[in-house]
Parts: structure tokens; sequence; C-alpha cells
């Protein structure tokens, strides 16, 4: 394989979170009497650092700060992600890549603790030689903590792909030297996953084949 080590994006990539997320975002708008969204227009919206797509979808930041709303957000998210699953192929995927002689790790702008639950529950964090997560709920970024964990895996910096579903995971790449792959149905429509130049797959298991 071309590739030694594969970094995972985690929300969107290999858990099927979308419904959850826009389930939750329209909780906290209908509490505050704000219009709802779709799932279209999430994806539309949705960016990093979430700061920004908190606005976009229509909370009033003056009168409720950032932090106020994204506890709100992570304890609803909290009660409710053991409804969801992995996309169908992660599993599948993860294993084939294991059988190939590949190591994985998982790089999210999740806070570290409910990661390693996350993972643990759907049972693929046996798959990993790391999970790196980040310190709070804030989602801002994990480029950080990305480039940390590029300058202690033990494989050269060009076998490595990071996979993604956002732009924000290009670019996350792309300051950590590696390859990336995008990944389509996750939280950012194709037409922008397309636009930054990286190969972008319908499917995990799409992106498999291609892989060699
Ligand atoms: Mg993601």
């Amino acid at each position: 394989m071309r590739y030694e080590h594969i970094i995972w994006d985690w929300n969107g990539t290999l858990f099927d979170d979308i419904e959850l997320v826009v389930d939750v975002a329209n909780l906290m708008l209908e509490r505050r009497s704000l219009p709802t969204i779709d799932h279209e227009r999430y994806r539309e919206i949705f960016g990093f650092p979430v700061r920004g797509y908190y606005e976009r979808i229509g909370f009033d930041l003056e009168r409720e700060p950032f932090e106020v709303l994204a506890v709100e957000f992570i304890a609803e998210y909290q009660a409710r992600w053991r409804d969801h699953e992995l996309r169908a192929d992660a599993r599948p995927v993860a294993d084939a890549l294991h059988a190939r002689g590949a190591t994985q790790s998982v790089l999210s702008a999740s806070e570290q603790e409910l990661l390693n639950a996350m993972t643990s529950h759907f049972a693929i964090d046996e798959r990993m030689t790391a999970l790196v997560g980040i310190d709070d709920h804030h989602a801002a970024s994990k480029l950080d903590h990305g480039l940390a964990h590029i300058e202690a895996l033990p494989t050269s910096k060009d076998r490595v792909l990071l996979v993604g579903d956002t732009e924000h995971d290009f670019e996350v790449a792309t300051a950590m030297g590696v390859a990336c792959a995008l990944i389509e149905d996750g939280h950012a429509p194709r037409e922008r996953l397309e636009a930054t130049g990286a190969a972008t797959y319908g499917s995990l298991t799409a992106l498999l084949a291609d892989l060699g």
C-alpha cells in the first residue's frame, strides 16, 4: 500500500453523527423559538471553528455566550450518541487496512474523554494506535494536537494519509504535511470537499478500493 498509517477524523468520517447533530441543533433552536435547519442547510453552514457556525445557525451570541451554548450542545449530544452508529463500512474498512498491515489512529476535535468513550463503545479503539482528542468541548481546532501527533508517529509523513469529511480536515492535513482524502455524506457538501483539490470519495469502501 502507498500509505502505512491512516489518521481518521471521527465525527462524520467514522462516526455517522449527522442526524444527531442536526437533531440537537434543532432542539436548541426550538427552545429559543428560532427557525430549525435540515441536513442540507447544516452542511452549508457547518465549519471550524464552530463558533462561526453557531452564529450562522441563528444563535445570538451577544445574548448567550458561545461557551454556554456549547455546554448545552454537548450535554444533549452526550445523552444521545449511543443511539447512533459508525458508518456501515467503517469497521470493515478499518479491519481491511489492518489486514494489509497499515496502522491507524484517530485525530478529532472531540473532547478526549468523550472520544475515548465513543471509540470504546463501538469497539473500534482496538484498531487504533492512538486516540487524539482535544482538551475541551469547544471544538476550536485539532491542528495543534495533529502536529504533535505527526511528530510522534514512527511513520514517515509521505506514507501517512489523513481521512476526513470537511475542508478543515484538508487544512489540518496540509499543515501536518500529509496527504488527505475526503468522504462525502459527512459534515460538508461534496462541492466544498472537491474544491479543496483533495481526492473525494462517496464512501470509505470506495476510498479503500483506491488505496491499492
Ligand atoms: Mg468530521
